[in-house]
């Protein structure tokens, strides 16, 4: 007898803190702050442009040891991390 029912489908994903976004939003999810910066990753040349942007908040750094998977805009507000939703196409 399996009566095994897959409700876990039916269950909102709770566990998640994931944010993801198709594309960099606005504001903030969270906290509705604008702008959201973009997290840069690598080694970055530090020029007077990038200090303005980070300054204005639209640009953060993430570091050189991340980056495949890891988040891709930073709310500098309150810290929300935002990943990139991959689209996937349904081959038909
Ligand atoms: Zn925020």
């Amino acid at each position: 007898m399996n009566k095994l029912k897959r409700e876990w489908n039916k269950k909102p994903n709770r566990m998640s803190a994931r944010i993801e976004k198709e594309r960099k939003p606005n504001k903030c999810p969270n906290c509705s702050a604008s702008p959201v910066a973009s997290i840069l990753y690598g080694y970055v040349g530090m020029d007077s442009v990038l200090e303005q942007k980070i300054e204005e908040g639209r640009v953060s750094l993430g570091g050189c040891c991340e980056g495949m998977g890891g988040p891709v805009w930073e709310c500098t507000h309150c810290g929300l991390k935002i990943y990139q939703k991959l689209i996937v196409k349904k081959l038909s």
